[in-house]
């Protein structure tokens, strides 16, 4: 069965961008602006795969949606890559903490996203 990508960002172009990759590479995507759309979307009991997701965004961040995601038992072991332009040592200990899988820098780079997927997805 194919796999399925929560993608979360509030700049449109990237949402773009990252899921043309993803769909490229044969998941099925779900797009949120930001995270309580996220969390909206995966409230009827959504599993995904693999959740990538943007750190400065409004109504919910990355982190605070990443907090909440953990709480939920779907989402307890799903990776979840944080996709962002914030590199900030402290920033990512937080992101650490709330339970981020791995930390991506942007500008965009499909292949990284790509082969960073590929490390964190159990095969
Ligand atoms: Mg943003």
């Amino acid at each position: 069965m194919g796999k399925t990508a929560l993608i979360v960002d509030d700049s449109p172009t990237m949402r773009q961008m990252v899921a043309f990759t993803l769909t490229n590479a044969g998941f099925t995507v779900i797009e949120a602006q930001d995270g309580k759309d996220a969390v909206n979307k995966v409230a009827g009991g959504g599993k995904m795969d693999v959740v990538v997701t943007d750190l400065n965004m409004p109504e919910m961040d990355g982190i605070a949606l990443i907090k909440e995601l953990r709480k939920l038992s779907a989402f307890r072991f799903t990776p979840i890559l944080m996709l962002t332009t914030e590199s900030a040592a402290e920033k990512k200990q937080a992101g650490k903490e709330a339970g981020a899988t791995g930390w991506i820098v942007k500008p965009f780079n499909p292949e990284i996203l790509l082969k960073t997927i590929a490390r964190v997805l159990p095969a």
